[in-house]
């Protein structure tokens, strides 16, 4: 890969902590920018992404019908797909509703839970339908590349995006595949 690559990201069932380690890089994002251009991303606020880009960064697994569809429309977009964490790689801290099943969860977090105020599930038609079990995103889009941990640290960021503009394999040592 040669040139000026595009690189789009988006968030799914997550909590932002991968984005944010990506911004870990810190003063290393400016040589950086010199070799890419961000696309859609939390990080450009631009919502779409444009006809074709070369990396796309999926941080995130499955929740609701919303995630879905942002991953195709992302899929279809992006010629090499990363999952980026625990989350997209596995469902992550998300998925630990899946051991209680989705109306337990939704009654114990909005009915009986000490925080419940309404003591009752919200209904409104605009929220995303959820899924009856929160999945990785590999039970839906074919994957290029896993960048693994929670969050992954921005060394393994910088590799992967490193590597990919290099056209090779990643090399994740031990040291950066972390999960604390
Ligand atoms: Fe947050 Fe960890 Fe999931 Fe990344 S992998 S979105 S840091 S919970």
């Amino acid at each position: 890969m040669s040139g000026r690559v595009t690189v789009a990201t988006c968030s799914l069932a997550g909590c932002f902590g991968c984005h944010m380690s990506f911004l870990d890089l810190d003063e290393r994002l400016v040589p950086l920018l010199e070799r890419v251009a961000f696309d859609r991303s939390p990080l450009t606020d631009v919502k779409h992404c444009s006809e074709r880009v070369d990396i796309g960064l999926v941080e995130g697994g499955l929740c609701n019908e919303e995630n879905v569809h942002t991953l195709l429309e992302f899929r279809k977009s992006c010629r090499i797909l990363v999952a980026v964490g625990a989350c997209a790689i596995n469902g992550g801290v998300p998925a630990l509703r899946n051991r209680i099943g989705l109306q337990e969860c939704l009654d114990t977090a909005y009915c009986h839970g000490v925080n419940a105020v309404n003591r009752e599930i919200p209904s409104d038609p605009e929220l995303p339908l959820l899924l009856a079990e929160v999945r990785p995103i590999t039970d839906l889009v074919a994957v290029d590349h896993f960048l693994p941990g929670c969050p992954p640290p921005a060394d393994a960021f910088l590799e992967l995006v490193t590597a990919l503009l290099e056209g090779r394999q990643p090399v994740l040592p031990p040291s950066l595949r972390r999960f604390d």
